[in-house]
């Protein structure tokens, strides 16, 4: 079977985002082995709990398919189009998670609430403005902003981030699950304070050596 280990650890991870990040057969995750110019994606409409490694799509990174018999996600053309833009990208994670679609649906960007964030590498995660999903026209506009962040708000829609594999994939969007989340209660609340930049560009520096050295398994750390 093409790209097995990356379809298990696919299907592994939709049932995590299944119970934490996404509800039913919202969202998809993908991994691009760069070499073999692969890449491996969550088929359409399949809910996570149901999904096999077979029903994980293998296409080339022109979109044909390579192997599996599923229709592949509806957001084909947007994973490839981040991969094509970003080539620090391994794999890609994309979610309904609640608290990301309320900024997104407000047109507010996910800011510095909290110090948390500086461990996805950004300042703050922008918005792209609504298109239809599945199209060109959203894989364009968020695939550009993704030219140059990991992590991105889709307006009326939900969220998008890259890491260099899945693992780090799903820290990002937990984290930045978590600040949204921290954010619209406190904007429920008042007006949150928002850290200035260099206080971000500290924590990231700090967050490079937190937790117990032997035990990284990528670049960027926090608590997700
Ligand atoms: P797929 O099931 O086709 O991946 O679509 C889900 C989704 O979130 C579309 O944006
Ligand atoms: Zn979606």
């Amino acid at each position: 079977m093409l790209m097995e280990e990356e379809r298990t650890a696919i299907v592994r991870s939709g049932r995590t985002i299944a119970k934490t990040l996404t509800k039913g057969t919202a969202g998809n995750l993908s991994i691009i082995c760069r070499e073999k110019g692969l890449v491996a994606i969550t088929p359409s409409g399949i809910p996570y709990d149901a999904m096999t490694p077979q029903d994980v799509v293998v296409v080339d990174v022109d979109g044909t398919i390579r192997e599996g018999n599923r229709k592949p996600s509806s957001e084909l053309g947007l994973h490839l189009a981040i991969y094509r833009k970003n080539e620090t990208a391994g794999a890609i994670v994309h979610t309904h998670s609640l608290y990301c679609t309320v900024l997104s649906c407000l047109g507010e960007p996910i800011r510095a609430v909290h110090y948390v964030l500086a461990s996805t590498g950004e300042d703050s995660v922008p918005v792209v403005s609504y298109a239809t999903y599945g199209t060109e026209e959203l894989a364009e506009k968020v695939s550009e902003q993704m030219r140059v962040y990991r992590a991105v708000l889709m307006g009326n829609h939900g969220f998008v981030c890259c890491g260099e594999d899945l693992k780090e994939a799903l820290s990002l969007a937990e984290t930045c699950e978590w600040v949204a989340e921290l954010q619209w209660k406190c904007m429920l609340a008042g007006r949150p304070k928002i850290l200035p930049e260099e206080e971000i560009d500290r924590v990231k520096e700090k967050f490079r050596h937190y937790g117990q050295e032997q035990e990284r398994s990528h670049g960027r750390h926090g608590y997700f």
